[in-house]
């Protein structure tokens, strides 16, 4: 049940039953209470009765075919004070019944009329109304078809309408599902929404929108990409002619400005050629998906960086044995690689890399040390490309500020997601979610294999 209908169903009870009131307040101000006409149909035989029988005798009979009728109906025929009749009656009854005129109890069953204005059938007859009780008076039963009349309308009211919000919520589902996926970065997804779909524009706009937002980011990879590319010759050119000039000047007081021309050439190339690394990656629509070994993956990470974890406690905990994820080893040993190296780096004394499965069955690769950590307000912005907490950057403590941003986009390619919150140790705990098992290396593969196959674009269906 979609929940455009779970709204608009109450609603439309409630329109249906004030439809229903306001009817019957209408019918009622115009024609008169429609269920005293029922009543009046209803008990027609007894008034018929009344006025064709027993006010029709000669004047002294009138009481003898009262007991006449009396005897023979199952009717109760009494015969009370006028006062205490008009006191039992409501408000808006009790001039009609003073002025001799009949008048109808319907949820007392009854019907009241003064017997005569001038007493002329018996004495003290104008003192007294015959009430007529036990009449076959049923308006529940006229009350129930009127209900169930009504409840077949809004029946068949709630049919279009149920089909009609099906369809809304399918678009709205289908335009929240491409919203969803942008946001999370794959820009090639569109709304797929049909031409009459009240939705249509909505999409239309929304499409547009992501296909520029497509177009800027990919001119803005390519030019980093280009630029990065670019870079390259020059570069290795300077490093090779600052190696030849600083093997000249050996022993002059020159060296040593040439060497530090020289490191700063080296960091230069490492910037070009991380920033090539993330426009690759950032190009990349999915990692390979062959199965990795998560344990062993994780120790040679930590022997990777072992002069960097060296001088730190490390531990490697691991409670997830002989599994693997889906996935590129290269890929996934450089985003673990790089939160160790931040960990070592900011690290006072602990290091810690953890394997353990999630409730949902992923792979759940956290790095932990008790270092600063990362205030809330940073938790995102750490991931984008270029963003350092320490703005001082210096050979010591610095990087480019892409370490993370790398390591991000190789967990966004493997499906998997990556954060950072407050560690148990008192620094950072960065968490790297991998959706695994070896039988989703299967499935994954034959996925992909079907995806190829079908040759299709990457779109979600409505
Ligand atoms: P690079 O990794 O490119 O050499 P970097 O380490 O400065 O440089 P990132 O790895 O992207 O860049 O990290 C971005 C910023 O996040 C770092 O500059 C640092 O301020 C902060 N940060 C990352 N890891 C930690 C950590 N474990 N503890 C505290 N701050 C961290
Ligand atoms: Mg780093």
């Amino acid at each position: 049940m979609n929940r455009i209908f779970l709204r608009i169903f109450p609603l439309t009870l409630l329109a249906i039953a004030a439809a229903a009131l306001v009817v019957y307040g209408a019918i009622r101000l115009f024609l008169g209470d429609p269920l005293e006409d029922i009543a009046r149909k209803q008990a027609s035989g007894p008034i018929f009765l009344l006025e064709h029988y027993i006010d029709q005798a000669p004047q002294d009979e009138w009481l003898a075919r009262l007991n006449r009728v009396r005897e023979i109906s199952n009717l109760s025929l009494e015969l009370v004070p006028v006062d205490t009749a008009v006191a039992a009656l409501p408000e808006d009854k009790r001039d009609a019944l003073r002025r001799g005129e009949l008048v109808l109890d319907i949820p007392g069953r009854a019907f009241l009329r003064r017997v005569d204005l001038k007493g002329e059938r018996y004495v003290g007859s104008d003192e007294e109304v015959l009430q007529v009780l036990n009449l076959p008076i049923d308006v529940g039963l006229e009350l129930k078809i009127e209900a169930i009349r009504y409840g077949i309308v809004a029946l068949f009211l709630l049919v279009p309408i149920a089909y009609w919000s099906r369809m809304h919520w399918r678009e709205l589902l289908a335009l929240s599902k491409a919203a969803d996926a942008f946001g999370e970065g794959r820009l090639d997804v569109r709304a797929q929404v049909r031409n009459g779909a009240a939705v249509y524009p909505l999409a239309q706009r929304m499409n547009q929108m992501a296909e520029r937002i497509d177009s800027l980011m990919s001119a803005q990879r390519q030019l980093l990409h280009s630029v990065s590319h670019e870079l390259r010759t020059p570069i290795a050119r300077l490093e090779f002619a600052l190696e030849l000039l600083a093997d000249r000047m050996q022993g002059a007081p020159e060296e040593k400005r040439v060497r530090a021309m020289e490191e700063d050439v080296v960091e230069l190339k490492e910037l070009v050629n991380e920033l090539l690394s993330l426009t690759r990656l950032g190009q990349a629509e999915q990692a390979a998906a062959e199965p990795v070994a998560v344990v062993p993956l994780l120790q040679s990470c930590a022997k990777r960086h072992e002069h960097v974890l060296a001088s730190r406690r490390f531990q490697l905990i691991e409670s997830v044995g002989d599994c693997d994820v889906a996935g590129d080893p290269r890929l996934l040993a450089r985003a673990v690689g790089n939160l160790l190296a931040n960990a070592a780096k900011y690290a006072h004394s602990a290091v810690e890399l953890r394997a353990e499965r999630g409730a949902d069955g992923s792979i759940v690769i956290t790095v932990d040390d008790d270092g600063p950590g990362i205030p809330e307000a940073e938790r995102e912005r750490v991931f984008e490309p270029f963003y350092r907490l320490d703005r001082s950057r210096d050979r010591s403590t610095g990087g480019f500020g892409l370490g993370l941003a790398i390591a991000r986009k190789a967990a966004q390619l493997h499906a998997g997601t990556i954060s950072v919150e407050e560690s148990p140790l008192g620094g950072a705990r960065f968490v790297l979610r991998l959706p695994a098992s070896t039988h989703e290396v299967a499935y994954k593969a034959a996925y992909e294999a079907a995806y190829k196959a079908a040759g299709q674009k990457k779109s979600l269906p409505v």
